[in-house]
C-alpha cells in the first residue's frame, strides 16, 4: 500500500507548454493562434510551433488554386491596379469562385477537364496605350466565353468601366506575397472562405458546377449594376449561343445598358432567383445549415407545446 506520508511534490509554476512539432520535428513552444473574427487567442490544438503555424496559413492562402491564380493575374498588373484591400479581395475571391463553378471541373486521377470555356476578362483592359491599367477588381471583370474574349483581344474595347489608374510600381515574384501580407487579412479570408488545399488524389472522381452561357450572361449583367430580369432560352444551342455572344460583343463594345436591351429582346422573362448569385460566405453557410438543423430538431423534438394542429 502507499504511504499516504509520502510527501507531495512542490507545485511546479506553469511553463510554457512545448511540444514536439508535428510539421517541423523541433521540440518548441506550441502555437498560440488568434481567431481573426474575435480576435481571441488560444494554444492551437496541433501540435505544432509558431513558426511552422504561420507557414501553414501562408501555405493555404498562397498554394490554394486561388492563390496560384492570383499570383499569375498579379502579374500582368501593377500596384495601383489591384484589390485596394480585405473588402476588394473578398469580392475578388467571391468572383473567381462563381468563374471556377460556371466553367464545371471533373478531376480523373492526374487529369482536369472543365465543361466551359471562360475567362475573366477585363472590362476595361489590362493594356492601355495612354499610360493607364484596367483594374483586377470584381467590378472590372465579367466572366465570359472565351471565344468572345479571343475575338476582342485585338481590339481595344471602346466601353469601358471608367475605372482605369495609370500605372504604378510593378508586382512580381519577390514582392507578391509580401504586397499581399500588408494589404489584405489573409487569416480572416482563409477562415471566411474555408481555403482548403486538396490534392488531385484526393479530388479524383469529383466533380462540380458548369453553367451555361445564357445564364452566366444574365447573372452577371446583374451583378454588375444592370436590371435584368431576361435570359436568353433559346431551344436551338447553336443559335442561343450566337445570340448571347452577340449580347456579350455588344456589351464590351457599347456598353451594359445597350447590352441589357438587346438581351431584353433576345431573351424570355425570368424569375430574379435563378440569375442572381448567392454571396453568403462559406463560414455563414455553415452557421447557417447548423441552425437549420436546430429548427429542425425543435420542430422534431417539441419546443412547439402550444401548437394544437
Ligand atoms: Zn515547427
Amino acid at each position: 500500500m502507499p504511504s499516504l506520508s509520502k510527501p507531495r511534490k512542490p507545485k511546479k509554476t506553469r511553463k510554457p507548454l512545448r511540444v514536439t512539432c508535428e510539421k517541423c520535428g523541433k521540440r518548441r513552444q506550441k502555437a498560440i493562434t488568434t481567431n481573426p473574427i474575435t480576435n481571441q487567442k488560444r494554444k492551437s490544438p496541433k501540435k505544432i510551433c509558431q513558426e511552422c503555424h504561420e507557414k501553414w496559413i501562408d501555405y493555404r492562402f498562397f498554394d490554394s488554386s486561388f492563390g496560384q491564380w492570383l499570383r499569375y493575374a498579379f502579374k500582368r498588373q501593377c500596384q495601383n491596379s489591384i484589390p485596394e484591400d480585405t473588402a476588394d479581395l473578398r469580392d475578388l475571391i467571391h468572383l473567381w469562385k462563381k468563374y471556377v463553378h460556371a466553367k464545371g471541373l471533373s478531376f480523373e486521377g492526374e487529369k482536369v477537364t472543365k465543361k466551359y470555356d471562360y475567362q475573366l476578362c477585363h472590362i476595361d483592359p489590362v493594356k492601355q496605350c495612354d499610360g493607364k491599367i484596367g483594374c483586377l477588381t470584381a467590378s472590372n471583370l465579367m466572366i465570359a466565353p472565351e471565344t468572345v474574349n479571343r475575338e476582342l483581344s485585338n481590339l481595344p474595347y471602346p466601353f469601358t468601366s471608367k475605372s482605369s489608374v495609370p500605372i504604378g510600381e510593378a508586382i512580381t515574384d519577390d514582392n507578391f506575397k509580401a504586397i499581399c501580407r500588408e494589404r489584405y487579412d489573409i487569416k480572416l479570408l482563409i477562415k471566411e472562405f474555408n481555403f482548403v488545399i486538396s490534392t488531385k488524389k484526393q479530388l479524383n472522381g469529383y466533380s462540380f458546377g458548369g453553367v451555361d452561357s445564357n445564364q452566366v450572361l444574365s447573372m452577371e449583367l446583374n451583378r454588375l449594376g444592370y436590371d435584368v430580369n431576361h435570359m436568353i432560352n433559346h431551344n436551338d444551342a447553336a443559335l442561343r449561343e450566337s445570340l448571347v455572344n452577340e449580347v456579350y460583343e455588344t456589351f464590351f463594345k457599347v456598353g451594359g445598358v445597350i447590352a441589357t436591351g438587346l438581351l431584353a429582346q433576345y431573351g424570355q422573362i425570368i424569375g430574379k432567383g435563378s440569375i442572381e448569385y448567392d454571396f453568403t460566405l462559406p463560414i455563414h453557410k455553415v452557421e447557417q445549415n447548423k441552425e437549420n438543423k436546430a429548427m429542425k430538431e425543435k420542430m422534431l423534438y417539441g419546443t412547439f407545446d402550444t401548437y394544437t394542429g
